[in-house]
């Protein structure tokens, strides 16, 4: 008898949606049948009507843990994870301690080993040394990360440097272990002439008033450059992330036609899309004021996801407890929010918006993960004999994103109320085990698995 058996569904394989049921044993995919045979098994998901993507991945979140829990942890950001369809998330590096020595590497790994219920791969921060670096990459990260930015809260951390000789020596040292190497580009001159701009106008120092000034074109795209020609010169592969800008995206377009250096790239969701002003907190029903950055042009971002130069999209799902936000303060408050909840909803309503087709949409959330970090066919591919991870989607379900939407992610936060959506992850699937159905989290902490890719 089989594990689970999903009928009647569009299965993608290779580059199309086929309409196959697919059998599962041992956490793998174990037979594809043709729509009408259905193998005992323990478990039925009628998918009739629906897609079954590989089971979408988040290159970029924010899991709080360990260190920072009272925002997040491994267990309610991943169930956040899986309530839209994530069966597969990346850590980043800014939790305490940060993941810069092997010893904190396994902390954070045994922190996901035991709360986690998708997979995960905690990315390695590579500013200790040389040999801490070989011995997180030897541990299995899948990647590095550096913030290049240590001016606001939470990233004044040890995983941030704005020192460029020591982030060229951490590309040197990630270039020797063959890993990819991500870094957040900033210009620390830019962000203070900001601040120092709207002080000299007599204005207070609030989000209100300045954080649209910060991360603009000219600070993100000029910083990027040098960064660009230090991997380029280390023979660092990139993970060219946070690339919104559209002085970033023309750089990468000119690299990758170039084709001299090993690139992946994705641009981050939650600060660059239709990022609110504020934010709706479910307890108390009351909006919390969060600002936005600089504006990109969004038209240029989906041009870039439809053209190839950007390929894979992170949530950048970034928790902070309620009483951390305070718009009066921008120099002290938590940046960013928790959005894993909505996430993978809202690129499948963005398909049908017509930003990009349903082919780049299995790309950017999972073939292109998978391909760039070796992990395909395992992860990725839906074929025999791999990982039995699944997102299954009704492409067409209208519906709007209320008050009653159940969110998972600890600060109970909102912040895409009353939009109107087309698009609905339906199931989440990890190794064979359904994890979410229809907006249900239901699996114990632990299920999740530590993915490498030596
Ligand atoms: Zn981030």
């Amino acid at each position: 008898m089989y594990e689970l058996l999903i009928k009647n569904g569009l299965v993608y394989m290779e580059g199309e949606f086929l309409p196959v049921n697919i059998c599962t044993a041992d956490g793998k995919i174990a037979a594809h049948l043709p729509h009408g045979t259905e193998p005992e098994a323990a478990k039925v998901v009628d998918a009739r009507g629906r897609h079954v993507f590989p089971g979408f991945i988040d290159p970029h979140c924010h899991l709080r843990d360990p260190g920072l829990t009272h925002k997040e942890d491994f267990y309610t950001g991943t169930c956040a994870a899986a309530n839209s369809g994530y069966t597969f998330v990346c850590p980043q590096p800014n939790v305490k301690p940060v993941p810069s020595t092997l010893e904190a590497y396994m902390q954070e790994v045994e922190a996901g080993k035991a709360r986690s219920i998708v997979d995960f791969s905690p990315v390695g921060s590579p500013l200790g040394s040389a040999e801490d670096v070989k011995h997180i990459a030897e541990a299995g990260t899948i990647f590095f990360k550096i913030f290049q930015k240590v001016a606001t809260y939470p990233y004044n951390t040890t995983a941030g440097t704005l020192d460029t000789h020591k982030i060229y020596k951490a590309f040197e040292n990630v270039a020797a272990t063959g890993k990819y190497c991500c870094i957040h580009p900033f210009d620390k001159y830019f962000f203070d002439a900001a601040v120092e701009e709207t002080k000299a106008q007599g204005l207070p120092i609030t989000l209100e008033n300045v954080r649209y000034k910060w991360y603009t074109d000219e600070e993100m795209s000029g910083a990027v450059w040098q960064l660009a020609y230090f991997a380029r010169k280390t023979g660092m592969k990139w993970y060219a992330m946070h690339a919104w800008m559209p002085g970033y995206i023309d750089l990468l377009r000119l690299l990758k036609a170039e084709g001299k250096m090993t690139i992946v790239t994705s641009f981050e969701y939650m600060p660059s899309i239709d990022a609110p002003d504020e934010i709706y907190h479910v307890p108390t029903g009351k909006n919390i004021i969060v600002g936005h950055d600089a504006r990109p042009d969004k038209e240029k971002i989906w041009e870039a996801v439809r053209d190839g130069t950007l390929q894979m999209i992170g949530s950048d799902h970034a928790p902070h407890a309620p009483e951390e936000y305070n718009h009066l303060d921008a120099l002290n408050t938590g940046a960013g929010f928790a959005m894993l909840d909505f996430f993978g909803h809202l690129l499948v309503s963005h398909m049908n918006e017509g930003c990009y087709n349903l082919q780049r949409l299995v790309e950017i959330t999972s073939v292109n993960f998978a391909k760039a970090f070796n992990l395909y066919p395992r992860k990725g591919s839906n074929l025999i004999g791999t990982d039995a991870d699944f997102t299954i989607v009704d492409l067409n379900e209208e519906w709007t994103i209320d008050k009653d939407y159940k969110i998972y992610s600890k600060t109970q936060i909102n912040p895409y109320l009353g939009r109107k959506m087309k698009g609905k992850v339906k199931n989440t699937v990890v190794r064979g085990r359904v994890i979410m159905s229809d907006g249900v989290v239901d699996c114990e902490p632990g299920w999740g698995q530590y993915v490498i890719n030596n």
